[in-house]
């Protein structure tokens, strides 16, 4: 892709110094990738060019898309994160390194759900700034489209990971458009059977049903208009196949069951245009009962705002409409990247740890969303405090930091290698005998600081923690566990 190309992605309207930081951005990755190539044989800087323009697309601007240019510029290329901060800023620098530490974070095993929420919290929290986790989002869906490249095992461990971890984030920042799309492309490495059967339904389905779909737009165009509603865009949508599967799951798979395999989406200037149009198409096609869904009062948990109606639609058969205004179709494709768009971002943290329930949400619109809009009113984009208001600071003080596998151990700020030894299992605590960091020797005593990589050396022939470990160590865990094999081992404590 070239840089016009490039450009030609961008949401929002982008003026000189933007346009500049982008091209900066661009060759100085372009130059740093020079000569690396992709397992797909494709140069590697198309990754870099591939993820900015998907965040592009979704109404990100220039600091962040030059962060995703830069994405994997210190962990694949001579050049370092101080080179980056030298040439592009501090910001910039912490958005790339916020990139490289989330990249260590790999899923292993099978986990139970609540282990699984565990994980997608701590991987929000880790990445402390939003604009990193939607960074490593558009990197991922890039690798998904790519993962024909790579070997089996690889493919199944990704596959599970962006089903599991990914897809499920991109869905709390209700950035509809790409959890779909991570989703689908997951399934049809996890599941290709399944795949291939409900896509093979879903395509005979759309097919038979386009013409219906085409009747229903015009009639309905034609509706609209003869009652002054404003269109400003009518369309039809297939179903996700991956969602289209999990209906057809719980209904026996039986298609006919599935009311919305094809809907027409009805986007209208206004709210109370919305309800109009509601009553209009109601009254072209006799409604089935229980199948309105007001979500525009009632918006779902993740800020998700349209009116859905089931209605027998040309021929008397099922059809879904959906009805929204621009906004709220914005929001459902890019979710909280729409607030780059219509106001600038805020605090959401309350909203992707679900502090809410349904019931809770306030009646017009999530709480974070408001907040937003007050903040907008008085501050501009570039300031500081908005850069720090997308810091997340529920975590503020824990850690985390990675064993050399990929897991993450959840630690107090200050923590030493001790308290990891003990935290990962009471043996590796008991035998440890020193400990690595990012590959380096250190001291026990030292302080491990969040997305590290530590390495605990034991010994078989070391049974007995240290005495000194009681002083060092920060966690209670570490210290009782300490204790007790010191009075096993028949060692008085002394006064510490
Ligand atoms: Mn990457």
């Amino acid at each position: 892709m070239t840089l016009a190309e490039l450009y030609a992605h961008y949401k929002n309207p982008l003026n000189a110094r933007q346009k500049q930081l982008i091209a900066e951005a661009f060759e100085f990755a372009k130059a740093a990738h020079a000569g690396q190539k992709r397992k797909t044989g494709e140069d590697y800087f198309e990754h870099s060019v591939e993820t900015a323009a998907i965040l592009a697309e979704i109404g990100m601007r220039s600091r962040t898309t030059a962060a995703a240019l830069l994405h994997d510029v210190p962990e694949d290329t001579k050049f370092t994160l101080e080179d980056i901060r030298q040439k592009f800023g501090n910001e910039t620098a912490e958005l790339v390194d916020g990139i490289t530490k989330l990249g260590k974070f790999k899923l292993r095993g099978d986990k139970k759900e609540v282990q699984l929420e565990n994980l997608r919290k701590i991987f929000l929290a880790m990445a402390e700034d939003i604009r990193v986790v939607l960074i490593k989002l558009a990197d991922r869906l890039h690798n998904m489209r790519t993962l024909h490249a790579l070997p089996p095992e690889k493919q199944e461990r990704i596959a599970r990971e962006t089903m599991e971890i990914y897809a499920p984030i991109a869905n709390r920042l209700g950035i509809g458009e790409i959890k779909g799309e991570l989703e689908d492309l997951a399934f049809k490495y996890l599941d290709p059977e399944n795949y291939k059967l409900a896509k093979g339904l879903l395509d005979k389905e759309y097919k038979e049903r386009k013409n219906d779909l085409e009747v229903a737009i015009e009639e309905l165009r034609e509706e609209l208009k003869k009652n002054n509603i404003k269109v400003i865009e009518i369309h039809g949508r297939a179903k996700q196949t991956y969602r289209f599967f999990l209906k057809l799951k719980k209904h026996d798979m039986n298609v006919d069951q599935v009311y919305d395999v094809v809907a027409v989406r009805i986007v209208v200037p206004d709210i109370p245009d919305c309800y109009e149009a509601l009553g209009i198409v109601h009254k072209k096609y006799r409604p089935l009962i229980g199948r309105i869904k007001d979500y525009i009062s009632l918006p779902k948990p993740n800020g998700y705002r349209s009116i859905h109606t089931t209605v027998f639609g040309p021929k008397g058969k099922f059809l879904e409409i959906q009805i929204r205004t621009p906004r709220m179709h914005d929001e459902a494709e890019f979710g909280i990247a729409a607030h780059w768009i219509y106001s600038g971002p805020k605090t959401w943290r309350d909203y992707f740890l679900r502090r809410y329930t349904p019931e809770e949400i306030p009646e017009e619109e999530l709480a974070w969303v408001k907040q937003l809009r007050e903040w907008q009113k008085d501050l501009g984009t570039d300031n500081l405090e908005f850069v720090q208001g997308l810091k997340i600071d529920f975590f503020q003080n824990h850690i985390f930091a990675f064993t050399p596998k990929g897991d993450i151990i959840d630690l107090p700020e200050d923590a030493t290698p001790i308290d990891f030894a003990y935290a990962v299992h009471t043996e590796i605590g008991n035998r440890m005998i020193g400990a690595k960091v990012d590959g380096k020797l250190v001291s026990l005593d030292s302080k491990i600081r969040n997305g590290q990589v530590v390495e605990i050396l034991t010994s078989k022939d070391a049974k007995t923690p240290n005495q000194d470990w009681l002083r060092i160590a920060k966690t209670s865990n570490a210290k009782s566990k300490i204790r007790q094999q010191l009075r096993r081992a028949g060692i008085t404590i002394g006064a510490i």
